[in-house]
């Protein structure tokens, strides 16, 4: 087994042992990018000398006893959390050339935590997208299909940890974007609880949405991810001051007589007929676990694509109007005057996506249609929220498909932004309610294409998402395949 193919888990018990050095890990995935990265494009920017130089560090620390729970551990992190010093380029054109003077909290826990940064990972322009094709620097390609998408936004950071070109990375979810592109590239993503992972440092796409998670190899690695990265941060004040308990402490516990709710709304026509049969068996699994299906009812599925489709755009374009070339980021060169300035350096420093999302927003948020639109869609998203509130009050945990359909091909989906936006109708409503949710693999096509089954559970239960998963993972046994590179 080479060291880039192993979990977090596994070579901590190297490194305690003295069986192999930070320097070697991070030797090791860097020798596997250096064999793939090319066909599968992870990454924006690499920060070899960088990750040399913390390993370095990690190796003088483990010889003075100083183990921390990410010492010497290679991570990878989306384009979208600022790193002080290191170009963080959202995928934008516009920000193409942004130096952060500050790092994200993230950054900062992951640091202290001991963790080697492999580089910055792509992702579709500022998070808009399911595919990772509308980044300014290129698509990232599917590891196990190079000619099908690996799902986004964070497409990256799935890749980069399903290629083994790093041992676990960060990403943000507003709509699905860890979780689906986790699915669609046979990995584990959580997105956890709206302030249970502090946002300061992350470029924002719709406020009271975003969300900060881990992509790992498998469901022990999310809890030691997300022991560093969850807590209260006074710098961010939709942070949430409650007690953050030992995720690791759930790996592997039992679930019997948990009541394990099967929403009907979300098992519906146009799933594809592998997808459903995969997560039909993962039910099964969950029942000899010991878990009770019962069936609930999240009436206002219906309208959670539309609502999310208001508030996404609508606070998107309210966070991208700080972009003008004035303080940083892209400036055109041949403006007359200000008003110029502005417009051509808008015009050319987004993509069309983010433009469509910009357009959108303003006429929502717009004198005459604010009621209509964006105050009609915070009403129903209050009713979405108390679907999630009754249908826990019959269930510990919801079961459902992570996203419709296995990863479709690169430029399938480019020109019809509808049928792109249908790829997260099985995650949106978590962001909408801010519930926290995990991806986890329960199969593969025919074709060798990677599924998911996502549960979620009440505000701030990460552990029990943890339980089960972990507890399902065991049981499920998915075959241990790699994709072919
Ligand atoms: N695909 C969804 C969108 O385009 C969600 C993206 C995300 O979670 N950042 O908005």
């Amino acid at each position: 087994m080479e060291l880039y193919s192993l979990t977090i888990h596994e070579l901590q018990e190297k490194i305690k042992n003295g069986d192999v050095s930070a320097m070697q890990i991070t030797e090791s995935v860097f020798s596997r990018i250096n064999a793939v990265e090319e066909r599968v494009h992870s990454y924006i920017r690499l920060m070899k000398e960088e990750a040399l130089a913390a390993a370095a560090k990690a190796d003088e620390n483990i010889k003075k006893g100083d183990l921390q729970p990410l010492t010497g551990i290679p991570v990878a992190l989306k384009d979208i959390v600022c790193t002080k010093g290191i170009t963080t380029t959202c995928g934008s054109h516009i920000l193409h050339n942004f130096v952060p003077p500050y790092n994200a909290t993230v950054v900062e826990k992951l640091s202290a935590a001991g963790a080697v940064f492999v580089g910055k990972a792509n992702m579709d322009e500022f998070a808009m997208g399911s595919s990772t094709e509308t980044s300014y620097f290129g698509p990232t390609h599917n590891p196990w299909d190079l000619e099908r998408i690996p799902g986004g936004s964070s497409g990256g950071s799935a890749t980069a940890v399903a290629a083994d070109e790093c041992i676990a990375s960060i990403g943000s979810d507003t709509g699905g974007s860890i979780r689906q592109p986790a699915a669609l590239c046979g990995v584990v993503g959580m997105k956890p609880t709206y302030g249970r992972v502090s946002r300061f440092g992350l470029i924002a796409f719709a406020s009271s949405l975003d969300q900060i998670g881990p992509f790992t190899k498998d469901v022990e690695d999310c809890a030691i991810m997300m022991n560093v990265l969850a807590g209260y941060d006074p710098k961010e004040s939709t942070s949430v001051k409650t007690e953050v308990p030992d995720y690791r402490r759930f790996i592997g516990g039992d679930i019997k007589g948990w009541k394990v709710g099967i929403p009907k709304e979300y098992f519906v026509e146009g799933i594809d007929p592998e997808v459903a049969a995969a997560v039909q068996k993962a039910i099964a699994v969950v029942e000899k676990c010991g878990g009770k299906i019962v069936d609930i009812t999240l009436p206002h599925t219906q309208y959670c694509l539309a609502v999310y489709y208001i508030i996404a755009p609508a606070e998107a374009s309210s966070n991208l109007a700080r972009y003008d070339g004035v303080k940083y980021g892209l400036r055109t060169a041949d403006a007359r005057d200000l008003m110029e300035m502005y417009t051509k350096t808008r015009r050319q420093g987004f993509g069309a996506e983010v433009k469509r999302r910009i357009m959108i927003g303003t006429y929502a948020l717009s004198a005459g249609y604010y009621d209509a639109y964006y105050g009609k869609a915070s009403q129903v998203r209050a009713l979405i929220r108390r679907d999630f509130d009754e249908a826990f009050q019959q269930c510990d945990v919801i079961l459902t498909p992570t996203t419709p359909t296995p990863a479709f091909k690169i430029g399938e989906k480019t020109d019809d932004p509808l049928q792109m936006y249908l790829s997260d109708i099985f995650t949106i409503s978590t962001n909408l309610a801010g519930i926290p949710g995990i991806s986890v693999p329960c199969g593969f096509t025919a074709a060798g294409l990677p599924i998911g089954v996502q549960f979620l559970a009440g505000h701030f239960e990460e552990g029990k998402l943890l339980q089960i998963a972990s507890t399902y993972e065991k049981n499920a046994a998915i075959e241990k395949r790699r994709p072919t590179l």
